[in-house]
């Protein structure tokens, strides 16, 4: 298969640019394409052989599910059981970067959830995304166009290197501008909802607008126990990793700092380091993704800093443990599991130069 490029410009295009693409969706293909969040590998969210497609493409276990993209909040209807409080949300962030799980309806095959009885349904607001599902008349369903387990694509070229011969279309429309992946949350009650995923959209924002109690899943922060049975199946699967070591490092700002130097001296590590640090580290394997208190610049910088430590001639990857709360929680989420949870204080840890 060759995959077609389609070059669209997110401020000004034509709706019938997209066409083609959107012929794609409907004859049952694979389409990438721009979000304001990430880049996502699309098909016909209404056939479950078209959802088989995207598990086989992305290597993906067929039991973690896929969100189902749609034009208008109001088209959830025909695919979940909504409540007045998926129309708060929807009020407050839809288009926007917050997924919502519902009780799914027959209309969705239980291909697309994973064998769940419930749908996860997003509106995204990038106008590229927006205009293709208007276009193709279908909900899509669609994760992010990675292969299973590594950094999420958030640019053409990076989708197109996992995916290049494996998707019939990609749509290039630049960069994402959030960088990190949607909010998820379930509703769970009238006024309650459980996070299940961090994004842009941060649990202050949610409770202020929506006036409702979210509770934060265990499994945003932590690991989940051996044979724990999580209530989002993608929290249970490696995710995010660079393919060297990734460790983050907490502790005083100088202690982070001598701990990074000293990593680059005796083991050639790559540092993703808070612009602040640059001058202080060895420039050619440090990676800056942005300033310490800018969260916006280091969510959007995310997977490309883990992309391109990477992609260093290094044999190990340092970067700073994020704060837990704010947008730092969606940082903090994506990096404990890119990390496999290793973390190090730089405070007690054993001057580097004298270890073995
Ligand atoms: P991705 O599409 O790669 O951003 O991943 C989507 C995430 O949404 C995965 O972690 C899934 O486990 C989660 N998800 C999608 N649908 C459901 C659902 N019905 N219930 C719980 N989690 C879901
Ligand atoms: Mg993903």
């Amino acid at each position: 298969m060759i995959t077609r490029v389609l070059y669209i410009d997110p401020s000004d295009f034509k709706e019938s640019e997209l066409v083609p693409a959107a012929d794609v969706i409907k004859s049952g293909g694979l389409v990438i394409f721009p979000t304001e969040t990430v880049y996502g590998i699309g098909a016909d969210a209404t056939r479950p052989e078209c959802a088989a497609k995207i598990y086989s493409a992305k290597g993906r276990p067929s039991d973690n599910p896929l969100i189902v993209h749609l034009a208008d909040p109001s088209d959830a209807e025909q695919y979940a059981y909504t409540s007045p409080l998926f129309y708060r949300l929807a009020g407050a962030f839809m288009p926007g970067p917050l997924t919502v799980i519902m009780p799914k309806k027959d209309s969705i095959p239980t291909t697309v959830t994973g064998g769940l009885d419930s749908v996860a349904v997003r509106v995204p607001s990038h106008p590229v995304a927006n205009a293709l599902i208007r276009l193709s008349g279908l909900p899509i369903a669609a994760p992010s166009a990675n292969i299973s387990g590594r950094p999420s694509a958030t640019n053409a070229g990076y989708a197109l290197r996992d995916f290049n011969g494996r998707a019939d279309v990609i749509v290039d429309g630049g960069e994402s501008d959030c960088g990190l992946e949607s909010t998820i949350v379930r509703i769970t009650g009238r006024d309650s909802l459980l996070l299940l995923r961090p994004g842009a959209v941060t649990p202050d924002e949610i409770m202020k607008k929506a006036g409702c109690v979210l509770e934060i899943s265990d499994a945003v922060t932590g690991k989940l126990a051996e044979g724990e049975r999580p209530l989002s199946p993608g929290m249970k699967y490696r995710h995010y990793s660079p393919s060297k070591p990734l460790t983050l490092v907490s502790g005083s700002r100088e202690a982070r700092i001598r701990f990074f130097r000293k990593a680059q001296e005796t083991e050639n590590a790559a540092v993703i380091c808070y612009d602040e640090q640059l001058p202080h580290l060895r420039r050619e394997n440090a990676i800056p993704a942005g300033g310490e208190t800018d969260l916006e610049t280091q969510a959007h910088r995310l997977f490309y800093a883990l992309r391109a430590a990477d992609s260093l001639p290094c044999g190990s990857i340092y970067a700073n443990l994020p704060p837990a709360s704010g947008l730092g929680l969606a940082l903090y989420n994506r990096l404990i599991r890119a990390a496999a949870y290793r973390i190090e204080d730089a405070d007690s840890a054993p001057d580097k130069n004298t270890r073995k």
